[in-house]
């Protein structure tokens, strides 16, 4: 049995290791365009329920993980210079590249062979394979090769988005929205490693323009962000990782297969990066392929129909929080006119599945305040 799989991010790498520890006889070949040592982005974030399932069906490689990485038990909304703390939900986060490291250096005492800085331009160029996983992310190649099968849907969101790190230390994930000249910008921030943060720019298309950041150098933008957010970045520089302005896409595709083709990962669905989610979902999606070939063995058809099963309805229901979550900031400035603890609360409520109840019991300090407020303020 031959696995060949395409792209060495979270998806591919994840996937590779996991099948090739279970069947140490197939051949599993990973092809990445990109060198060892090389990412796009800065940091990503989980949520302390993102990564349960980690430990639940990997723990060994949970413990591994949760020593890379960079710890709070909070989260902070910063609107009209006031902080607001959310207690109740901790999270974790990690550098991309380490996050990418460390899987390779585990696939490489696992046997999986990892091409790097092959740019695959076509699927024949992946050989002969009893099943090709595409873990390509966003763009696809397997996905655009096989589009009719795999009939693929995006919507594209309206707001503009920049993904800078910086030097500037955060203490938690934090979400600081600031008023220009030109219009409201929100920034998602937080430390992914004791030296360096994420920090990403998020504005409406309208506010973009009029700060003709549509037509500015990427070092103009970025000094432009740089003073919209210097009461926050106290002097430290954004730093670019071919960090260009973009509107964030939501995929999914009506198949997860195609003959022995199957997606796995960004490849086969976005979801946006305000629920912190995308790595989560590629890893569980490593995970339940993994499984529905252990159960399957070479009978490739049978997993990829299991894996689909089994996967689809979990997927399918974070799916919809995440576009509540998205679609909440398509709106941001409007939302802006509230003062700090009831955008805070209005944040916390997006999705819609959120009562006051469940807030009571999971950010305690967080509706000590809001009640508070509610209680002097007159109806
Ligand atoms: C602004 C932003 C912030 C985010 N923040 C978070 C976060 O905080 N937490 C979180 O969980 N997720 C976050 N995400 C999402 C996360 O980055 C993705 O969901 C995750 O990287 C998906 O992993 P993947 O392996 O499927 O795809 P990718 O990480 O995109 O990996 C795909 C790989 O395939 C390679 N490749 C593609 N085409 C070819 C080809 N033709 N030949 C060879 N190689 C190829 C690419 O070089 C790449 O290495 C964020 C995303 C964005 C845009």
């Amino acid at each position: 049995m031959r696995i060949a799989v395409l792209g060495a991010g979270p998806a591919g790498l994840l996937f590779s290791l996991l099948v090739k520890r279970r069947f140490p006889a197939w051949r599993v070949e990973v092809f990445e365009q990109n060198p060892a040592d090389a990412t796009f982005g800065f940091g990503v974030v989980f949520s302390q329920g993102a990564l349960a399932f980690l430990e639940r069906d990997a723990p060994e490689l949970h413990r591994q993980l949760a020593e890379r990485m960079e710890r709070w038990p909070m989260q902070r909304i910063v609107h009209r210079d006031e902080r607001v703390d959310i207690d109740g939900n901790g999270f974790s986060a990690i550098a991309r590249l380490e996050l990418n490291q460390f899987l390779q250096a585990l696939c490489g005492e696992a046997g999986v062979d990892v091409a790097y800085g092959r740019v695959v331009g076509g699927l024949e160029e992946l050989g002969p394979a009893d099943l090709i996983v595409g873990a390509d992310g966003l763009n696809s190649l397997v996905r655009r090769s096989r589009e009719r099968e795999f009939a693929p849907h995006v919507r594209w969101l309206t707001n503009k988005f920049a993904w800078y790190g910086t030097e500037q230390r955060f203490e938690c994930l934090t979400l600081t929205f600031r008023e220009s000249a030109d219009g409201a910008f929100v920034a998602h921030h937080y430390r992914y490693s004791p030296r360096m943060s994420t920090f990403i720019v998020e504005c409406d298309a309208a506010t973009w323009r009029r700060a003709g950041l549509d037509r500015m150098s990427g070092a103009e933008s970025r000094a432009y962000c740089e003073r919209v957010f210097a009461p926050d970045l106290d002097g430290h520089p954004l730093v670019s990782n071919k960090s260009i302005w973009r509107q964030f896409p939501l995929l999914t595709n009506r198949h997860w297969s195609a003959g022995n083709a199957v997606l796995i990962g960004d490849a086969l669905r976005t979801v946006h990066f305000s629920i912190g989610s995308g790595t989560r979902l590629a890893f569980e999606d490593a995970i339940a392929l993994d499984r529905a070939l252990g159960e399957a063995g070479e009978d490739v058809p049978a997993a990829l129909a299991a894996f689909e099963r089994e996967r689809r309805p979990v997927v399918e229901k974070l799916l919809a929080a995440a576009a509540a979550s998205s679609f909440w900031y398509e709106d941001f400035p409007k939302k802006m006119a509230q003062p700090a603890w009831r955008l805070a609360y209005d944040y916390m409520t997006r999705s819609g599945r959120m009562s006051d109840e469940r807030l009571r019991e999971t950010a305690p300090g967080f509706m000590a305040l809001v009640d508070a407020v509610r209680a002097q303020t007159p109806r």
